[in-house]
């Protein structure tokens, strides 16, 4: 995707950016916060969160907030305590990416175990489901809030061995869908973004044998996942976008 942003896009923005300490997600939240977004970082490993906030903090970008929690042990409490803490610290939240993922067992279904089903649907969905109820209220504070969740091409179409991954993915297009329904796009805007390929930790547990160096890095992908924070996509929603737009699935050619 082509789409050149002004500089000042996301100025006095409020995101939060999920799974913020590596891959696609610590390359999001540095590029929103150097489009003049502050930042919520959130994650399960705290040292992952803090290197990404001084590389925020030293590129001259504002102090993130950094927020330790793990979506595949937390419970319902915690996500309501985590929302009220943020609501007595922010006056609002323009931006929710939910960005943490779990990629499970690439086995066929006949081998898949099912506690990595489970963690792999705790993370993937169920966490995110109660992250993002438990922040709507915040959400709706904004004067144009955006909502983006991570899909991928097996959660379009199933595709043999990717099991709970592939299944969770159709479950996060079907919540964007379904959150998409219930909103206007100017009360609130919900998209899924599809990464195609990215080269990322996950993609090379997927794809061991691949020639990581033939893939898009995750800074390459950042045109979408900037227009659909920006008030540009402010009459888009229930779209399922895809950051490649063309690329074939499956291993990179
Ligand atoms: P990475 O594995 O590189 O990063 C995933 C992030 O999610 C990490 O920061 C990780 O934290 C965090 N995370 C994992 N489990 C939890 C948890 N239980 N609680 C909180 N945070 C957690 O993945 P990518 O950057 O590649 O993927 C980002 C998103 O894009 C995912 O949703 C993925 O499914 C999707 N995607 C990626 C593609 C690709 O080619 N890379 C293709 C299609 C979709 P930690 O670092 O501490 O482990």
């Amino acid at each position: 995707m082509y789409y050149q942003p002004k500089t000042d896009l996301l100025n006095n923005r409020i995101i939060m950016v999920t799974g913020a300490g590596a891959g696609i997600g610590r390359q999001a939240a540095l590029t929103y916060a150097s489009y003049g977004a502050t930042l919520v970082l959130l994650g399960r490993t705290e040292e992952k969160l803090r290197r990404v906030s001084r590389e925020i903090t030293h590129a001259g970008g504002a102090e993130p907030l950094v927020l330790v929690l793990d979506l595949q042990s937390s419970v319902e409490a915690d996500y309501r305590r985590l929302a009220e803490q943020l609501s007595e610290r922010l006056p609002r939240l323009d931006g929710l990416l939910n960005n943490a993922g779990l990629l499970g067992e690439i086995v066929p279904m006949a081998r898949q175990t099912p506690s990595v089903w489970r963690q792999v649907m705790d993370v993937n969905i169920n966490g995110t489901f109660m992250l993002t109820q438990a922040l709507l209220p915040l959400l709706l504070r904004a004067p144009h809030p955006s909502l983006v969740f991570s899909s991928s091409s097996v959660g379009r179409e199933g595709r043999a061995n990717w099991g709970a991954y592939s299944v969770s993915k159709f479950a996060t297009e079907g919540m964007m869908q379904v959150l998409a329904d219930e909103y206007p796009a100017q009360v609130l805007r919900v998209n899924c973004i599809n990464p195609g390929g990215t080269r990322t930790g996950m993609r090379a547990d997927a794809f061991p044998d691949e020639d990581s160096m033939k893939l898009k890095t995750p800074a390459d992908i950042m045109p979408i996942y900037l227009f659909l924070m920006g008030d540009d996509s402010k009459r888009k929603t229930g779209v399922s976008y895809d950051a490649q737009p063309g690329r074939k699935a499956g291993p990179a050619q």
